[in-house]
């Protein structure tokens, strides 16, 4: 018997794969199960309980697939543990269920916006490739529906910690910096071990593409032999808005694209659809084409020569890095929400010369005001993004920037990033003149 842990995308996907390849299933959720969620799992027949896990009937697996939200240190996954019950993730699961082609991508940033831009420059080639994993479908769930031959997965840390025998064709790390060390024991070396799984059982024909200037990358390969093809991507190969990938120019000034890390991403994705095979002209097309992703550094408005920037999904330090240093104007920075332990240091310089005035979107801004008053001279504080961008608006003078790029979760004040990133849009509309 197979038993998956939590019911959620990844987990109703596994389950409905497992049922479909004959598996005696159960699902176990310690929390509420949604309605839509529920309704799938009888339509398959596949038992499940909610707000509980019942030990004596999870002692029965086989096998356990646990959802990427559920940490290793939960007292289940510990007594399945030590009962010698194989514990993996719905990754490892559905990688068994298919022979397609994968590219798997995985980084502290730019995951999204990598996959998204894979997956679109390899659909612009007519390639029959399906995009899965924490974006959209659950790969298990889209290895249930239809065999394609290729798919491009984004991969996070907590998904790689439960693969043993995955193997993608090609390997994606973007980059690394800290993020959820929380699920980490607060150690960088084990963060870094878990992105590095993602190559694991890579063989030498295989091949693992990494951002060369990064050092705890680079740390990490002096150290270990790894079997793939290692295939470095580096800033050296950006000029201005010119991208040159193994003997060819690629061209970013139509595309939607903003920012040297958007470039970074763009170089992973182009020499991806190359290794594949896709055509230059094909790869210009999609990158022409490419609509940039919701929530990161999205464009919003342009209201009395001010420009509106959305990057609510920036909830960590490096991602603000990028964003800041992508700003050519001075800028009005909404920042602000749960901080997760965040060492602002790295910011400094950029927004000692970029920043004009910071708005902190936060119950507790303390720290954040701690960090940065004696280096900006207009602090104000919000409690909605719908004060933040009635400041904003006031400060804001012609040619500037607006810049929601939090470096924080958005919990204190928000359901998530997203209605974060809404909320902040519907207020920088509603000041649109009609
Ligand atoms: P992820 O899926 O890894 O969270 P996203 O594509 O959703 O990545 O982007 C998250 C945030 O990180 C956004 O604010 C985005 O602008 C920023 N970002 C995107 N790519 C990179 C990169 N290569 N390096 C640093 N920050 C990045």
């Amino acid at each position: 018997m197979i038993v998956v842990l939590g019911a959620g995308e990844s987990g109703v996907g596994a389950a409905i794969l497992a049922k479909q390849k004959g598996h005696d299933v159960f699902v176990s959720d310690k929390g509420a199960i949604s309605e839509r969620y529920q309704r799938e799992l009888e339509s398959h027949g596949i038992a499940y309980e909610q707000q509980q896990h019942s030990w004596e009937r999870i002692a029965l697996a086989d096998e356990v697939v646990k959802s990427p939200g559920i940490p290793d240190r939960v007292p289940i996954v510990q007594q399945l543990v030590s009962k010698g019950i194989p514990v993996i993730s719905e990754i490892e699961f559905a990688g068994r269920y298919t022979t397609a082609k994968l590219i798997g991508i995985t980084g502290s940033n730019g995951k999204t916006t990598t996959t998204k831009l894979t997956y679109h420059l390899l659909a612009t080639a007519g390639f029959d490739v399906v995009m899965a994993g924490n974006v959209g479908n659950s790969f298990a769930r889209s290895i249930s529906e239809e065999q394609h031959e290729y798919y491009v997965l984004e991969l996070s840390s907590f998904q790689l910690d439960g693969i043993e025998a995955f193997r993608p064709d090609i390997a994606m790390l973007l980059n690394i910096s800290p993020d959820h060390l929380d699920r980490y024991d607060y150690k960088m070396e084990n963060y870094i071990r878990s992105k590095f799984r993602i190559t694991k059982s890579q063989r030498p024909n295989d091949i693992f593409l990494f951002n060369a200037e990064d050092e705890h990358i680079g740390a990490y390969l002096q150290e270990h032999q790894l079997q793939a093809k290692l295939a470095p991507v580096s800033n050296s190969s950006i000029e201005d808005a010119r991208l040159h990938v193994a003997g060819s120019t690629y061209d970013l000034s139509q595309s939607s694209l903003r920012g040297r890390h958007n470039y970074m991403n763009a170089l992973f994705a182009i020499q991806a659809a190359r290794i594949w095979g896709a055509a230059e002209e094909a790869i210009q097309q999609g990158l022409n084409t490419f609509v940039s992703v919701e929530h990161r550094m999205e464009q919003v408005a342009l209201i009395d020569g001010v420009t509106y920037i959305n990057d609510s999904k920036a909830t960590n330090v490096d991602a603000v890095f990028y964003a800041l240093e992508a700003m050519s104007r001075p800028t009005i920075w909404i920042v602000g929400g749960q901080d997760k332990g965040n060492d602002y240091g790295p910011l400094m310089e950029l927004v000692k010369t970029k920043v004009r005035a910071m708005i902190c979107l936060g119950i507790d801004n303390q720290k954040l005001i701690g960090a940065f008053s004696s280096i900006v001279s207009t602090i104000e504080e919000a409690r909605s993004a719908e004060e933040a961008v009635a400041s904003a608006f006031r400060l804001a003078r012609e040619g500037d920037i607006v810049l929601l790029s939090p470096a924080c979760a958005s919990f204190d004040l928000f359901k998530n990033y997203e209605d974060r990133g809404r909320q902040f849009k519907d207020a920088v509309r509603k000041r649109i003149k009609t």
